[in-house]
């Protein structure tokens, strides 16, 4: 069984007692804890703690030894800082406290946008549609639309059933920002940077040029006479 698979470890000690809506966010096929998975995540909590200033050898001791507790409106991290190895107990650094779900959402959208590469996008067929080239060979489609931009990719849509899962967390990303309520996923990110965007609104503007752009190229293919110009003045 990959019970463990997702580092669920945290999220599932037997001698804690998590909060009701922690349960709620547990499914039968772990696969299925989406808000946990891509949210409340090991990867996310040692960003959190590297930006507390903890070292990386500090995280190292304690992130297996970390409980985190998803409640409604915030999330609890408990890391113990006494731990027994080879019958020893030894002290480790511990942290015991509550987290704003705004700062697991900003981490996750500065770790998308830290992986995104605008070299591995390609113009699809439209110009509203781009291709992302995956590590392993494999392509997503990144289709552009006016208030967001959608990915075919794996990653993409387990981020958006975590949001779907956690009302809050869905809030803070709509206050993010830099993501304003946009699914923060690499090849998204990497759009972004390819049409010359950082944040939802210039992405907004970016996407109205663009189609502007490319009606223009379209009417002129079509009816590449300068003559009929002035019939496409409204486009
Ligand atoms: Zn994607």
């Amino acid at each position: 069984m990959p019970a463990q698979k997702f580092s669920a470890k945290a999220h599932t000690r037997t001698d804690y007692n998590y909060s009701n809506f922690h349960k709620s966010l547990l499914h039968e096929n772990n696969s299925e804890d989406y808000a946990l998975r891509h949210l409340y995540s090991l990867e996310n909590t040692k960003v959190l703690l590297e930006k507390w200033g903890w070292s990386a050898d500090q995280i190292k001791a304690g992130i297996d030894y970390a409980t985190i507790d998803v409640y409604k409106n915030f999330v609890y991290l408990h890391i113990t800082n006494k731990v027994t190895k080879r019958g020893e107990l030894i002290k480790i650094r511990g942290i015991s406290r509550f987290i704003s779900k705004a700062d697991f959402v900003s981490v996750l959208v500065e770790r998308c946008w830290s992986k995104a590469d605008p070299y591995k996008l390609q113009p699809g067929d439209n110009w509203d549609e781009l291709i992302a080239r995956g590590n392993t060979g494999d392509f997503y489609e990144v289709k552009l639309y006016q208030y967001e931009i959608t990915c075919t990719c794996h990653a993409y849509s387990g981020i958006e059933k975590a949001f779907a899962q956690d009302p809050v967390a869905t809030k803070h990303l709509m206050l993010n920002p830099v993501a304003q309520g946009q699914i923060p996923d690499k090849h998204i990110f990497a759009a972004w940077k390819y049409i010359g965007a950082e944040t939802l609104r210039q992405y907004e503007y970016c996407w109205l040029e663009r189609k502007e752009t490319a009606m223009k190229e379209q009417a002129w293919q079509f009816n590449p006479e300068p003559e009929r110009e002035s019939e496409f003045a409204d486009w």
